[in-house]
Parts: C-alpha cells; structure tokens; sequence
C-alpha cells in the first residue's frame, strides 16, 4: 500500500473513533447528570486507574495509548463537571467529637499559628469559641522555614491543646511533621493536619490514615488539583475516608500576598471527590487585612469551612503574626461568614 493508500486506511479509521468517542461523550454526558441526582462523587481515581491498566496492563505511563486514554477521561471529566459543577454540590460529612459535622454547614476553626502557653491558648480559644469557631488549631511541631524559627513546644504543645480544648469543650487540630510523632499527635488531637509540605509524604499519609482520625490535608504549594486528589486517595485506600480538603494558596508569580489562593479549587474539589473543601485563607493572604476578605470569597465559592489564624495579641504571635488576626476581626469574619453563607441558599441548584 501506497502513502496515500495508508492515509486513507488511517482516515477510515479516525472516523470511527470519532463516531466511538461521540458515543462516549453521549454516554458521559448522561452519567454526569445521573451522579448528581444520586450524589455521586464524579471522579473515582480507583475506577480510572483500573481502566487504564486494562487499556495498558503494563505501567508504560509513557506509552502513546496511556496518553490518549487519560486524555479521554479528563475529558469525560469535564463534561460532568460541566454539569455537576454546582456551588452546592453535596459531600461527605465528617463528624469530628460530638458536636462538630464537616461538610455540614459551615465550619470555622481558628487558633493561634502555634501553640505557645497555657495562658495564651486558653485566651485566644475562648475568644474564638465565643466568636463561633467550633474547633481549636494549634501548631506544636512547625514546619518553619528557617531552623533558627520558633519550632513549636512539641509534646508539651499537644498537652496544652488538648487539655484547653477539653476545658472549652472544643475539638483539636494539629499538625504532624513526621510519620514517628503520628501515635503521639493523635492521642492528643482530635483531628491530624498534614501540612502543605507534606501533601505527598506517602509514608505520613498512610501512618496518619492508620489511625482511623479525621485527617486534614493541606493542598501543596506547588501542587495540581490532580496531584492533590491523589494524594487524598492515599488516605482513603488507607481505609480512612474520613478526610477534609484544605486549600491554603498555592506559589504564583504574585508577591503581593504569600501566597495565591485557588478559590477555582473549591466547587472543582467537591465535585470531584465528595469531600468537605476548607479554606485557610491566613497563609494564602500571608498579611492580616487580606484575610477577611478572602475568607468571603471562599464563602461565597462554597467552602466547608475556614481555617483562621487567630491570636488574643496578633503582633505577639510567636509565628506567622503578620497574617494572624485578632479576636474582634475574626467575630467580623464569623458574622459576615455567616451571612453570606445564608444568601448562597438561593444558588441551590443553579450554575
Ligand atoms: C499551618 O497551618 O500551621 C501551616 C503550617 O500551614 P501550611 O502547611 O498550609 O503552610
Ligand atoms: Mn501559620
């Protein structure tokens, strides 16, 4: 066969792949619709890499039909985001104590940067309780970027957290840095945050998963909306799907702020995975005045929740102070929140 006999074989063929693939956008298309009337998470990482590995057995992740395969789903995806992609979109609940439900409402936890003393926790977690968070943050091993920073009190940090949580009647959250510190942080704290430099520490995500404790993870810096969706499924293969999304800015060419904050990241995250998505908007602001108003951006997007800094003595913070508010801002912060939130009601359903 002639060069133009083989074009006219590969034309013959394209035109039924055309015809499959517009069969399979059709097919999308109605799946999309039908997800959302049954609340049906629209990706499923486990079903799409099963799919591949029987396009492809081998991991060839540079094979030519790879290529085009996950070309295919992501554009399956689209086409039901397209039509799942509502600010109200419902996700999995995630009880945390008694009393807390994330992914029900609209959830606010707050707390010092770190934990720095009894007396200070306690004040900045009565300030905040009373404001209207229902969860108390407090770093104890922080990941600063210089090792001559203020690296957190450690143990005794999680003493402190716990015992003021119990006395406020508050659930707490922390960070763990390291998978030996997992059986420790979690005896103290009521839910394990992994930090954004550790979104794809794949032995803290499975350590920390093991425990069977509310886990929030922190969507790296540098990190895809992919790449973070992964590294929650490591949680969930763990057998943990007890898990909550929180987007804290990731690293653009902006200098303004610390960070960008992804606000895009919110209706996308719980359309994709049926999780909670919370908003940290003191680390993506990086400065005290740019915190309020992000928080209502991510409001209005349809966050689960916000994660604030906040401290009874911003300026005193032993860390990240510039981007911690205080006591009065974040009651501003809870209110407005609030509000906000109420008006959303009217967007049931539309977009
Ligand atoms: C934090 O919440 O204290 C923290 C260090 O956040 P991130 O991992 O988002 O930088
Ligand atoms: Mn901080």
């Amino acid at each position: 066969m002639n060069a133009t006999g083989m074009r006219n074989r590969i034309d013959a063929i394209d035109d039924r792949i055309a015809d499959l693939l517009n069969e399979r956008l059709a097919v999308a298309e109605r799946l999309g619709r039908e997800k959302r009337r049954t609340r049906f998470p629209v990706r499923d990482l486990a079903r799409e890499a099963e799919g591949l590995s029987r396009i492809h057995p081998t991991p060839a992740r540079a094979h030519p039909l790879m290529t085009v395969a996950r070309a295919i789903t992501a554009s399956s995806v689209q086409q039901q985001l397209r039509e799942t992609g509502t600010r109200t979109h419902p996700v999995a609940v995630i009880p945390v104590g008694k009393q807390v439900k994330i992914g029900n409402g609209l959830t606010f936890m707050a707390g010092p940067c770190s934990v720095e003393s009894r007396p200070a926790l306690l004040r900045a977690a009565r300030a905040a309780k009373a404001a209207g968070a229902s969860v108390l943050r407090g770093g104890c091993f922080k990941p600063r970027t210089s090792p001559y920073d203020f690296q957190g009190l450690g143990e005794n940090g999680l003493s402190i957290l716990k015992d003021c949580g119990e006395a406020l009647s508050m659930p707490v959250l922390t960070e763990v840095l390291d998978p030996r510190d997992v059986a420790c942080v979690s005896r103290h704290a009521d839910i394990l945050q992994i930090g954004s430099r550790n979104m794809q520490n794949v032995p803290l995500l499975r350590e920390a998963a093991q425990t069977g404790k509310p886990i929030l993870l922190k969507r790296g810096m540098a990190a895809t909306l992919d790449e973070f969706a992964h590294a929650a499924e490591y949680l969930r293969t763990e057998g943990n799907g007890k898990v909550i999304l929180c987007e804290r800015g990731i690293r653009t060419f902006g200098t303004e702020t610390r960070f960008t904050l992804d606000v895009a990241a919110i209706p996308i995250l719980r359309a994709w995975t049926g999780l909670p998505v919370v908003i940290d908007p003191s680390h993506a602001a990086g400065y005290r005045e740019w915190v309020l108003p992000l928080a209502m951006a991510a409001v209005a997007a349809g966050a689960d929740g916000l994660l604030i800094e906040v401290h009874h003595q911003p300026d005193r913070s032993a860390s990240d102070a510039r981007q911690t508010i205080g006591p009065r801002t974040f009651a501003r912060l809870t209110r407005t929140g609030l509000t906000i939130r109420r008006s959303m009601s009217r967007f049931e359903g539309s977009c």
